[in-house]
């Protein structure tokens, strides 16, 4: 039987705040296929940032297991787990993290510079993921002559730098408008089609998340739906909700013109 690239078994992170124990997250169980897009759904709170930092190997689980290929990940110690996250794990955050007064393309090649790639080589990769994420003509500008969309494109290159097995994207429309958020959610779903890198979303965007092939939905730590029709259900919710708040505003506002002929007509007549 085929692994998947990744399977969740029983995690459970409990933090401790002085003498009590707060579950973070709690029994969770789910697994990522090789070449998936999926993202994570969930209230401010509910464990998203716990559960993308121990998929990315950044911390620890209290108890269950992450398996990588089959491999389980926690068996290693902390030099090995860096070498996992520097050579088989992309990250992009909210904010870009990107080096000021380093070219785009130096920025993009650093991963490679980490993993002890010759020079020749990072150069022509970062060069031909600059040009994969629409940025070719831009390789020697420095990050704040760059839009801020821009900028987030460049995050997405350097996460491909060392052909991870999966990109781990906290909130990477966070700072971005709606139209410049979704220009990027639409190019990490083209490369994970066309390049079939697998992708974690993290976003509190039903209308991106919709975008995904599959939805984890955390609630207090807990995995509560794990379906599209979910997340299609809560877009569709909002739609509804927002379709509602036009219409009440149209009867207040015509009541409120009604009112006013009323009054109007009565002083007429009187
Ligand atoms: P989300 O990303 O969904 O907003 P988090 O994973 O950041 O949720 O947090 C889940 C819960 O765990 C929250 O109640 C948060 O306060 C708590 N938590 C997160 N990190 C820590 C920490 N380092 N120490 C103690 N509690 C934490």
């Amino acid at each position: 039987m085929n692994e998947p690239l990744i399977r969740v078994e029983n995690l459970t992170k409990v933090y401790r705040i002085g003498a009590v124990d707060f579950p973070a997250l709690v029994d969770v169980n789910f697994q990522i296929e090789n070449g998936e897009f999926i993202s994570i759904m969930g209230p401010s709170g509910s464990g998203k940032s716990t559960l993308l930092n121990i998929l990315g190997a950044l911390d620890r689980p209290t108890a269950g297991r992450v398996l990588v290929e089959g491999f389980d990940l926690f068996q290693r110690d902390d030099n090995q787990l860096a070498e996992f996250r520097n050579m088989k794990l992309g990250f992009i955050f909210q904010a870009h993290n990107l080096l000021a007064r380093t070219s785009v393309l130096a920025n993009v090649a650093l991963p490679g510079m980490i993993a002890g790639e010759s020079k020749a080589k990072r150069k022509e990769r970062a060069r031909e993921l600059l040009e994969l994420v629409g940025l070719g003509d831009r390789v020697t500008r420095k990050p704040n002559e760059l839009s801020g969309g821009e900028q987030q494109r460049v995050a997405v290159a350097r996460a491909l730098m060392n052909y991870p097995l999966i990109v781990l994207a906290d909130e990477p429309t966070g700072n971005l408008d709606s139209k410049t958020g979704y220009e990027i959610v639409a190019m990490m779903k083209r490369i994970n089609m066309e390049q079939g890198t697998a992708f974690v979303l993290v976003t509190h965007n039903p209308q991106f998340a919709s975008e995904t092939e599959r939805v984890i939905y955390l609630r207090d730590g807990r995995v509560t739906e794990e379906t599209r029709e979910s997340v299609t259900a809560l877009s569709r919710h909002n739609e509804l909700e927002a379709q509602r708040k036009l219409v009440d505003e149209t009867i207040r506002k015509a009541s409120a013109t009604m009112t006013r002929l009323i009054k109007e007509s009565d002083r007429l007549l009187s």
